[in-house]
Formats: C-alpha cells, sequence, structure tokens
C-alpha cells in the first residue's frame, strides 16, 4: 500500500512536500516524495489529499483507569485534599466501573490520535479482559503504604496479570505510597526482565515538604494512615529517589558499584518541585532518566513552574503526558501540546512535536519502530488536514478535531462516520 499526502513529516528530517509512504504488513518499508515511491514500490495507493501524515501520536503517562472521573473533582486546596476526594471517588467505583472507564479512554484517545499510550493501572487485574484498541504499555502501579511487609507479594500478584500484556512494566506509585523495599523489588525484576519501570516523583510542594521538613498536609495525611515516617525530614524526593536508584551522585562512590548495578532508564512522571540543590545532584550523578511533563494536570494543581529548560539543558529526555481525567479535562495530546506551548513559548512547534513522537518513543526504547516515519519502523500513522504552508509543524499543534484517519500496525481505521463517507 502506498500512502499519498500533501506534506509527510517523517520526525527524521525536513518535512515531504508531496509525500508518499509505502506500506507493507505492519511496517514502513519506504518514504519519499510520491514520484519515487511509486517508481520504487506497487501497491494500491491511497490518496489522502491536502493533509499532513505524520507519526501517531504517543501519550507517555496517563490512567485511563479514570477516565470517568471527568469534571468530578473540582481543584483542592491541597494535594493530600485531592488524593482524598479521588479515594471517596474510587471507593464508588466497582471493575466494571474500571473496565467501561479504560475502554472509554482508549476510544478517546484513539480519537485524539494517540496510537501508543503508557498506561500506569491500579487493576492490572483488568488486563486479560481488555483488549487494547492501540499500542499499549500496561503498568502495574503498585502502592505497599498500608501493607510494606507485603512489597514483594504485591509485586508478583500484579506480575501474574500483565503477562497476558504484549507490552509490561512495573509502576511503583510514588516516594510517598511505595516502600524502599517495592522499589528495590521493581528494579530487580526490570533487570532480570528487561521491562520498563515508571514512577511519580516530586509532583507537589506538599511532596517536598513531607520528605525534607516533615511536614505539611501530605505528611500529616499520611502520618494518619499509619505510613511509616521515619524517611521524612532530610532529604528532597528527588534526592531519595536518586538515593535508591544507587544514583545519589556521591562524589567518592566508588566506580564498581556503578559497573555492578548500572542504572535502570525510569520514566519519570512530574518532577515540577526541584530545589537548587536537586539540580547539583542531577549534574552530579550523570543519571539521565526520561521525564513526562503533564501541562495541563500540572496547571490544574497549580503547581510551580515545570523546570523545562533546566532539564532540556541537563540532557534529559523530555515526552509529554495526558495524566488521568481526575486532572485534566480529555485525552487530547495537541491539547497537551498547545498547553505546553503557552507556558513555554520559544520552544519551537517541531521540538513540541517531538515530545509526543521520538522523544516517548525513546523512553518506551522504541526509538527504531515508533514515533517517526522511517523505513522498518512500526506502520502507526495518523493524518490531519492541512493548507501547505511553511509552518506545519505550528497548523499540526493548532489541530482541535478529532483525527480522522489513522493507521495502526498497518491497518487503516476511520475514527468518523464523516471520514467513512469521504472514503467511498
Ligand atoms: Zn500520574
Amino acid at each position: 500500500m502506498i500512502i499519498r499526502a500533501r506534506t509527510v513529516v517523517t520526525m527524521d528530517g525536513a518535512p515531504i512536500d508531496n509525500g508518499a509512504v509505502a506500506v507493507s504488513d505492519d511496517r514502513i518499508d519506504d518514504v519519499g516524495k510520491f514520484d519515487e515511491i511509486t517508481s520504487r514500490n506497487a501497491g494500491e495507493i491511497i490518496d489522502l489529499g491536502e493533509q499532513a501524515l505524520l507519526p501517531g501520536l504517543i501519550n507517555a503517562h496517563c490512567h485511563l483507569d479514570y477516565t470517568c472521573l471527568r469534571g468530578k473533582i473540582p481543584p483542592q486546596k491541597s494535594f493530600a485534599d485531592w488524593i482524598r476526594a479521588i479515594n471517596t471517588e474510587k471507593a464508588n467505583l466497582s471493575a466494571k466501573d474500571y473496565l467501561a472507564s479504560i475502554n472509554d479512554g482508549f476510544a478517546e484517545a484513539k480519537r485524539f490520535g494517540t496510537t501508543t499510550i503508557a498506561n500506569p493501572t491500579a487493576f492490572p487485574g483488568l488486563i486479560p479482559k481488555i483488549s487494547a484498541p492501540i499500542r499499549t504499555w500496561w503498568f502495574a502501579e503498585l502502592i505497599d503504604v498500608r501493607a510494606p511487609d507485603r512489597a514483594g507479594e504485591i509485586v508478583e500478584l500484579a506480575i501474574e496479570s500483565l503477562k497476558s500484556a504484549h507490552n509490561w512494566g512495573l509502576a511503583p506509585h510514588a516516594l510517598f505510597t511505595a516502600s524502599k523495599k517495592l522499589y528495590r523489588r521493581c528494579e530487580e525484576i526490570a533487570r532480570r526482565n528487561d521491562i520498563l519501570l515508571t514512577t511519580h516523583l516530586a509532583e507537589s510542594l506538599e511532596e517536598t515538604e513531607m520528605f525534607r521538613d516533615a511536614s505539611g498536609p501530605l505528611y500529616e495525611f499520611l502520618k494518619s494512615i499509619g505510613r511509616p515516617m521515619n524517611d521524612c525530614g532530610s532529604k528532597t524526593p528527588l534526592a531519595r529517589f536518586l538515593d535508591l536508584i544507587g544514583r545519589g551522585g556521591s562524589p567518592n562512590r566508588p566506580r564498581a558499584i556503578e559497573v555492578n548495578r548500572p542504572y535502570l532508564p525510569w520514566i519519570v512522571a512530574h518532577l515540577n518541585e526541584l530545589i537548587e540543590s536537586d539540580f547539583d545532584s542531577l549534574e552530579r550523578s550523570e543519571t539521565r532518566f526520561h521525564v513526562v511533563h503533564s501541562p495541563r494536570s500540572h496547571d490544574y494543581f497549580k503547581h510551580s513552574p515545570f523546570p523545562f529548560e533546566k532539564l532540556r539543558a541537563l540532557g534529559f529526555n523530555i515526552c509529554l503526558g495526558t495524566d488521568s481525567l481526575a486532572s485534566n479535562e480529555n485525552l487530547s495530546l495537541f491539547a497537551e501540546m498547545r498547553a505546553f506551548q503557552k507556558e513555554f513559548p520559544s520552544v519551537p512547534p517541531e521540538e513540541v512535536l517531538q515530545m509526543v513522537t521520538v522523544n516517548p518513543a525513546r523512553a518506551l526504547r522504541q526509538e527504531n519502530a515508533l514515533g517517526r516515519i522511517q523505513r522498518g519502523c512500526r506502520a502507526d500513522l495518523i493524518s490531519i488536514p492541512c493548507s501547505g504552508t511553511d509552518e506545519v509543524f505550528a497548523e499540526i499543534i493548532a489541530f482541535e478535531e478529532a483525527v480522522d484517519w489513522i493507521l495502526l500496525n498497518g491497518k487503516e481505521k476511520r475514527n468518523t462516520p464523516h471520514a467513512a463517507k469521504l472514503a467511498k
């Protein structure tokens, strides 16, 4: 099959005007000017017309579990209050509700042109019951705050369910809900099975207050539910995390330890609240994990400004994610890109698009398979209208509709009845 479009945005060099992509089965075979592609390849030609063809978008952090909580939780006075509010909502939900919520979320993400999603779920037991319509990295979100002695057991149980998924990983929820033992166990398993790891880190100021000062609403809340608080009152969340993953950045750390325990490339959500000493630690530790920023969820919680420039200057791979609809209004990565642009207007649109294509592909260790249009990559493509100006990246980010045309794993999908009519 040969797909022609006004512009092919490969994310691997300049966009190609009057371009085409040759696809066989689930892979991209060739990409270039329409004339070149038709001279080198045979097959049915699909002409998308005045459209930009680009890689399917990748959501680097989402919780489809909570799609049904859209609009249910107004912004709260504190992060701890938000946790209380979501827990109250969750108490009314059954497994059936969560199943519907996850399926609705998948449909919505796909409607907005997302073809790959990194999705921590608090209910890994539901995974075998779900047929994901897009490429999914399922992470089991693990919490042992009420049962720190059962860390090993909690991980083992989750893995049993995760094994039914094609792509999976582990997600100790956050330093304030998952024990050191749980993090360590997840790292051990990741080393053994070559799987991905993700977690939430330094999301709120209250998390910093809790770990550094042993005070604040989050500290009080977790103490009240019986969390052992003896890890609080000294280090920032980031410093604790670096210690935990063996990258505390001590200048005297023997090199051999680093060699024996090469650090794992965690996908870290948030990193909103870092202090000066945290940046020093990051610089010293040379740890370069992947970072996911969720601009609209960030805005909902009114966190401190995301330190994008500093993290970028330190060489971090920065991706965008929607987070869940308990703190966001929809699952559109286009809207997420627009929110990011509002925060950081000087960042070029092409770089913003990288944060939902090539960057998350790298975080998922799929840099040669996803996020770009290149020979050998998976045939995950989307197409949106374009006017043929030089501002194709800006036009893509400004796109506000549902995505009509999607190619997923080499299979054509139409999202709306309108598109189906056009196809005839
Ligand atoms: Zn999250």
